[in-house]
């Protein structure tokens, strides 16, 4: 009766009680002399258990799969079969014996083709499976390549299907990382055409033909032929592969002693001494497009690739294309969507360098700014920003992060002639990189020391470039090797930009906070000259009033001449005019220091005004006044004298900027819980422009000037200021040339009714 492993026991894996508690199957395999010679026998031994167990593999087993026999020791042999082989194996006929060749997996993944010798016992009443075995692998991967090519017959046929098949499964499992999928195609080929295979692709200019996997059997040999093949690029359309790469056809030597006409006799001699015979080269072909090339070579003896494996691995060859081609897809898929997350990143960090640009003023602050958050952004180990000098004969150090201390004084200020990766960005206006220690002493030698110390081993330097002027330059530097890519290079000269424009802001900023207090001190100035030239002015004014009053008095009683008379008034005049003046001015400055205080108290806006045109009239015969002002008292909160003061200013603006014999029209009413009193003249006018700023205190419209008349520009503001102190305010309306009004609004202390 044939008996099966059945499926469900295979599937567990679970290793059995006895073997997992470490007990050896000496029921099995004697522990006596006979036992030990069974232990050091070349054939590989092993033992396996009803139920599909090793119950004991010998250590010569053991090697040909590269493990510990120990280690073997209760694992289901079916895991180590490959997949199409375990079906055979689980056909154990008992009693009796069987041959058969299986494959089984090496740790490095590789498969041995073993030939056993199966036997069946019983012992204690169990039955068990003795193989005797041989490490056939190479005579058998010959003999299959020869059955192959000889056999034309379904069963070859079928046999390629079913290896192209497992091709693209094998393919298909590791299809989204293409290192992995290279390497799998490379130890793929190997395991079934060759000995040893070296897969090339094409560089991005399509020059070169760059190694991307290597696959030995032998893994002795691995790392020399890596070592060997790998290094070495081969141009396109240069010896063997370059020939296939640019042909696109196939190249088959079957013995490399016998080669075509044009091979490279160095290359051949070189395979010779890695022991490779028999060689195929085949291109990889995606979208009819050359993409790379498989290189496939059998070592001794020699085994003759013949035009059936030439065609068997252009299928394979094809596959390959097609998987390389979906796992570049997905890798530029991939690395667009991490470029786009990079980019990304790096704006989040241009404005957050930004914001902290808004803190910085001066040019340190800047400097400091832009070394911290570039080094954060960078990834780097120190940084520093220095500024040209005003002569542009040298370098200053504005900030740093990261240096040792003893490295400041040198460091400080440095020559621009001085050779150095700061100067050659400088000089030449471009961003300077440089990746290894190696390339930064053999390009600048004088800096040797300074990076022993430093320990450097990447550097970039950017200039600080506003236009066409350079105002210093940026300096970051790494402590490992780095290489810069094209976003690095841009997020520099981005962050050089920024410093520069930072720069010329601060700078900007400096000139026009200089401006700004030269400007304020010059007012204070103006100020304090007002205030005490007023104040010393104000006293001999008065008594010069006081004196010419008296004189007046006396030449009237003394019945003076009428000429000696008029010539009294007129000095009594202009000294009123004096002293209205520095009242003025005194108003200005205690305006400025804050010292205008009312004396407010319950009056009648109407008798006021009405009493003030009633004196006005008089002196200004030549102009019709129109006074509309309500019967019942308009009572507000005020200072009488300044209130004077106010519509006196009014009222003589309305007279000097109108011809005379106009009217001027005085009106006075309620509106809401406001008195308003509008003075209107038809004079001159306002030009619209002058109009925001009339009431800045010393402005004066320019058609005052042109009409001739005199004045300080002071009246109004003093007007805005006192009206504003009493809680009013005041705005004007003008067509020039046809006249304007000026309206006071002021709080009425009761509702209006
Ligand atoms: P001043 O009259 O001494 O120049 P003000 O402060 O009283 O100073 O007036 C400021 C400016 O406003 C004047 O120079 C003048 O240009 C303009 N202005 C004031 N009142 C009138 C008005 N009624 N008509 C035309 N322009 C006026």
């Amino acid at each position: 009766m044939p008996r099966r492993v059945s499926k469900d026991r295979s599937k567990r894996f679970s290793i059995p009680r006895r073997y997992r508690r470490g007990l050896r199957p000496r029921d099995v395999i004697p522990t006596d002399d006979v036992g030990m010679l069974i232990g050091q026998t070349s054939d590989l031994l092993s033992v396996i258990d009803e139920q599909g167990y090793f119950a004991y593999a010998s250590p010569a087993f053991g090697r040909v799969l590269g493990l510990d026999p120990e280690y073997l020791l209760g694992k289901p042999a079916a895991t180590l079969l490959h997949p199409d082989d375990r079906a055979m194996s689980q056909t154990i006929d008992l009693p009796g014996a069987s041959r058969m060749t299986l494959r089984f997996q090496h740790s490095d993944g590789s498969w041995r083709w073993i030939e056993l010798q199966r036997d069946s016992i019983v012992r204690d009443g169990r039955a068990y499976v003795v193989q005797v075995g041989r490490d056939v692998s190479e005579r058998f991967q010959a003999e299959q390549h020869e059955t192959a090519q000889l056999s034309c017959g379904a069963g070859a046929h079928s046999q390629s299907l079913h290896m192209l098949a497992e091709a693209t499964r094998a393919f298909a499992e590791v299809s989204l990382d293409l290192s992995a999928l290279l390497d799998r195609i490379a130890r793929h080929v190997t395991t079934v055409l060759g000995d040893a295979c070296v897969l090339r692709l094409f560089s991005d200019d399509g020059v070169w033909l760059n190694p991307a996997a290597v696959f030995h059997l032998g893994p002795d040999h691995l790392a020399t032929i890596q070592s060997v093949l790998e290094a070495e690029a081969v141009r396109v359309g240069e010896g063997l592969t370059g020939l296939v790469a640019q042909s696109g056809k196939s190249l088959r030597i079957p013995k490399p002693l016998d080669p075509p006409d044009g091979s490279d006799q160095r290359y051949l001699a070189q395979l010779e001494r890695y022991g490779l015979s028999s060689l195929l080269i085949v291109p990889l072909r995606a979208q009819s497009q050359v993409i790379g090339t498989i290189f496939l070579a059998r070592s001794r003896p020699p085994r003759p690739y013949t035009e059936a494996d030439q065609h068997f691995l252009e299928d394979i060859a094809d596959r390959a294309a097609l998987a390389i081609g979906s796992a570049r897809l997905y890798a530029a898929e991939r690395d667009a969507r991490q470029a786009a997350e990079r980019a990304a990143q790096r704006t989040a960090q241009l404005q957050t360098v930004t914001a902290a640009l808004g803190e910085a003023f001066t040019p340190t602050q800047v400097a400091d700014v832009i070394v911290r958050e570039g080094v954060r952004a960078l990834g780097a180990d120190a940084g520093s920003i220095f500024s040209l000098s005003d002569d542009g004969a040298s370098l200053e150090l504005l900030s740093y992060i990261g240096y040792p201390q003893e490295l400041q004084p040198d460091h400080a200020r440095v020559p621009v002639t001085a050779d150095s990766p700061l100067n050659e960005a400088i000089r030449s206006g471009k961003l300077v990189v440089v990746e290894t220690p190696e390339e930064l002493i053999r390009r600048w030698p004088r800096l040797a020391r300074a990076q022993a110390i430093t320990g450097d081993a990447a550097i970039a330097a950017a200039p600080l470039l506003l236009e066409d002027r350079v105002l210093g330059a940026l300096y970051m530097a790494f402590r490992s090797p780095r290489q810069f890519n094209a976003e690095d290079r841009a997020f520099l000269t981005t962050l050089a930009r920024q410093c520069a424009q930072a720069f010329e802001r601060s700078r900007l900023y400096a000139v026009e906070q200089q401006a700004r207090s030269v400007a304020q001190e010059a007012v204070r100035l103006r100020n304090a000259f007002l205030s005490i030239a007023s104040h010393e002015l104000k006293t001999p004014i008065t008594a010069l009033l006081g004196y010419v009053e008296l004189l007046e008095r006396r030449a009237m009683q003394n019945g003076a001449s009428e000429r000696d008379l008029r010539s009294i008034r007129i000095i009594h005049d202009q000294a009123r005019r004096l002293t209205k003046l520095i009242g003025s001015l005194l108003d200005i400055s205690r305006i400025d220091t804050g010292q205008l205080r009312l004396d407010p108290a319950l009056l009648d806006l109407g008798a006021l005004v009405q009493r003030m045109v009633s004196e006005m009239e008089p002196v200004f015969d030549r102009f019709t006044f129109i006074c509309q002002i309500p019967v019942e008292a308009v009572m507000i909160n005020g200072d009488s004298v300044r209130l004077e003061q106010v519509l006196h200013n009014l009222f003589q603006n309305a007279t000097r900027y109108s011809p005379p014999g106009g009217t001027i029209t005085i009106r006075l009413w309620r509106q809401d819980q406001s008195a308003r009193l509008a003075v209107a003249d038809q004079g001159i006018g306002i030009p619209p422009d002058a109009l925001p700023h009339i009431f800045q205190r010393f402005y004066r419209a320019h058609s005052s000037d042109s009409h001739q008349v005199a004045g300080l520009g002071i009246g109004l503001y003093v007007v805005k200021e006192i009206v504003a102190l009493h809680g009013g305010l005041v705005e004007v309306e003008s067509i020039e040339g046809r006249g304007s009004t000026f309206v006071i609004e002021l709080p009425l202390t009761q509702p209006a009714p």
